[in-house]
């Protein structure tokens, strides 16, 4: 025991310092994670919020698809914030043309799911795994898990039963963003799979 957690941040787009900073804030090492260099340093990964049909074309770009696929195969833990949930969805819905998802999870994601109006909202979460208080949710053009497989652990879901948070093994994902309300027990949940991991 003892040492820090080495846990990386898949840096290519996003909200990555958010995710820097709360991994940071709860004692680990950060590494931004571009190459795949970096991916094999770390014993976990944060998959950011931002856009995922554009974190999937770079991350092919950069060569980083096949090292995200290899690592989640091998075991490594990660948890993905709304782009990074549909990253980690082994099927997507409403995904742009020839979109790509490292998978992982077995879940069917719609991306963009809260249309119109309420394209982004907050709302407070029972989060059993969690414990109390609730988790304030912050929802930016978020996904909704559609469908889920037996070995996927729904965590949360709205008043109407809609997932939106969900754990598998080592892989979570949430729709939602805990790095921007200073809700930190998300990556706390992470680290602890890591630390169980590693
Ligand atoms: N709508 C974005 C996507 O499809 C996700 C939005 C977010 O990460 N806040 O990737």
């Amino acid at each position: 025991m003892g040492g820090r957690l080495r846990v990386g941040v898949l840096a290519i787009q996003g909200d990555v310092r958010e995710h820097a900073r709360v991994l940071t804030d709860l004692g680990a090492e950060v590494q931004l994670v571009r190459r795949p260099v970096e991916l094999s340093s770390v014993d976990g990964l944060v998959l950011p919020g931002g856009e995922s049909s554009a974190i999937d074309k770079l991350s092919r770009a950069f060569g980083m698809q096949h090292p995200i696929r290899d690592a989640i195969a091998a075991g490594m833990p990660m948890y993905g914030t709304c782009a990074g949930l549909i990253l980690l969805a082994d099927r997507i819905t409403d995904g742009i043309v020839g979109q790509e998802t490292f998978g992982g999870l077995d879940v069917t994601v719609r991306r963009n799911a809260f249309g119109g109006q309420t394209e982004s909202f907050e709302t407070d979460l029972d989060v059993p795994a969690l414990g109390d208080p609730p988790v304030h949710a912050v929802f930016i053009r978020a996904p909704l898990v559609e469908q889920h497989g037996p070995d996927v652990e729904a965590l949360a879901a709205l008043d109407d039963g809609r997932v939106v948070a969900v754990r598998q093994g080592v892989l979570i994902g949430t729709a939602f963003h805990p790095e921007v309300t200073g809700e930190l027990r998300f990556h706390e949940l992470f680290l602890n799979t890591v630390r169980a991991t590693s």
